[in-house]
């Protein structure tokens, strides 16, 4: 089900870091099967269990009620993530008792609260897990498709979370997850020239974008050292039996990146 978990950041930091895969959850075709977005035709209730699984893979099922997810709109909004976001799109299921809307217009969540879970949903675009490790520990989860990356919300968003934590950007920890490769990513000529324009690592190469380049450079010139950026995972538009992939079928669910401190719990 999961791609990264033996970051060990548990242990040293007590912070969960995890990018999941599709596979071990309960959704049918075309969601199958942990397939944990709202907002794409899926069973909300088979949703709202996948989540629970996501969770308790970590044996943190007594933080199941307070997830928090966004709304997420290719934009370059970060939110805060506090107390009062507790539960916030935690459930799909509109039935659902503790039903609430999740955290709106955001593609960048941060928090410092423990046992507050933030995740961001995929299908193709980077997700991106930046960590504060240390004795106040503070994590963010990005969502960067095309518009987020040349918006720069990588680093707009490491930082946000640095001074929220009030250390340096360069004490924090990026991971960059599961997403679609150049391999796979045509983009019209256009739009390839503006992130040929604004970022130096990114070439014209065959009309294919290198959209996690763009975030690497984001994230460097934020202040984060290429030494501290890890990337995890495959080609999503390849590895469709592993992910979630929109290139491949613009029907289908969504994987997740998420992040919780769990000091305390
Ligand atoms: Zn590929």
């Amino acid at each position: 089900m999961v791609v990264h978990t033996d970051l060990g950041l548990r242990d040293s930091t007590g912070v969960v870091v995890a990018f999941s895969e599709r596979t071990g959850g309960v959704s049918a075709a075309p969601y199958a099967t942990l397939d944990l977005a709202s907002h794409v035709g899926d069973d909300p209730s088979a949703v709202d269990r996948n989540r629970s699984l996501l969770l308790a893979a970590f044996g943190l099922e007594t933080l199941r009620p307070r997830l928090v997810t966004a709304e997420q709109v290719h934009g370059d909004r970060v939110a805060l993530a506090d107390e009062g976001s507790a539960g916030a799109g935690a459930w799909v299921d509109p039935r659902h008792a503790d039903f609430r809307d999740p955290v709106a217009g955001t593609d960048a969540l941060i928090t410092s609260t423990p046992g507050l879970p933030v995740l961001m949903l995929y299908a193709d675009c980077v997700p991106v897990v930046l960590v504060v490790a240390g004795p106040r520990p503070a994590v963010a989860v990005v969502h960067a498709g095309w518009k987020g990356a040349l918006a720069s919300l990588p680093g707009v968003a490491a930082e946000r979370l640095a001074r929220h934590a009030g250390v340096h950007v360069d004490e924090l920890l990026a991971y960059i997850g599961p997403h679609i490769a150049s391999c796979c990513y045509e983009v019209d000529e256009r739009l390839l020239s503006h992130f040929c324009n604004i970022f130096d690592t990114i070439g014209a190469v065959d009309g294919r974008l290198d959209l996690a380049a763009a975030v690497r450079e984001s994230l460097a010139r934020a202040g984060v050292g290429p030494e501290r950026i890890a990337s995890v995972g495959a080609c999503t538009r390849d590895r469709t039996d592993r992910f979630f992939s929109y290139r491949a079928d613009p029907i289908t669910g969504r994987h997740g990146a998420l992040a919780v401190i769990t000091e305390g719990e």
